[in-house]
């Protein structure tokens, strides 16, 4: 059976696990949603999860752990969300672990302080129809790599990101009732559906 873990180190993992087996349910999945702490855990994982939280802490965490290296030497899927974007890219304006899964660059907090946090119908290119993106002092992603995917944009900010079995988005999707992002996550970047 397979297995999605969300990354249960720092940030908002609950919401993220509703909505993973709420998602499963509605796809009528057979899979088990769990929140996974160490490397060993991860490493069982076909797909992980990192949520929204501080980018700086789960970093460290990750790399305390070994868990970069589970990722990566078992190829697993990750959908990373908010601080998981930041986690998934090369570089970023401070000085922080990352995983480097995505080539692309990152600004942190890239709407700056007065739009800390807000709410915007998004065209994801993924989708027939708005999305309702959650943004919550989200990052931003710029000079992608040439085989990354920018599937959305605010203006000329990038705000999702497909990229081989990785999927970033700035926004909060466990923060919403639209299950599209999750779904899209699971059938399309971890493949597990007919
Ligand atoms: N600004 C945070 C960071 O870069 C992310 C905020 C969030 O995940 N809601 O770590």
């Amino acid at each position: 059976m397979i297995k999605i873990g969300v990354l249960d180190l720092q940030g908002d993992i609950s919401e993220h696990l509703e909505m993973t087996r709420k998602t499963i349910m509605k796809m009528n999945l057979e899979a088990e949603v769990l929140k996974v702490k160490t490397a060993k855990e991860v490493a069982e994982c076909q797909g992980i999860i990192i949520s929204g939280g501080e980018s700086t802490v789960i970093g460290r965490l990750i790399q305390e752990n070994g868990i970069d290296h589970a990722i990566k030497s078992n190829n697993i899927s990750v959908l990373g969300t908010c601080a998981g974007m930041v986690l998934l890219s090369e570089q970023t304006d401070y000085d922080q672990p990352l995983l480097g899964l995505i080539p692309m660059k990152v600004k942190r907090n890239g709407f700056g302080r007065q739009k800390a946090s807000f709410e915007a119908e998004l065209n994801l290119k993924i989708m027939n129809n708005h999305y309702p993106g959650v943004f919550i002092r989200a990052p931003y992603a710029f000079q992608l790599g040439s085989k990354a995917t920018p599937i959305g944009k605010i203006h000329d900010k990038i705000i999702a990101v497909a990229h081989e079995n990785y999927l970033a988005t700035s926004f909060h999707p466990e923060l919403t009732e639209d299950t599209r992002i999750h779904e899209y996550f699971i059938k399309e970047v971890l493949n597990c559906v007919e």
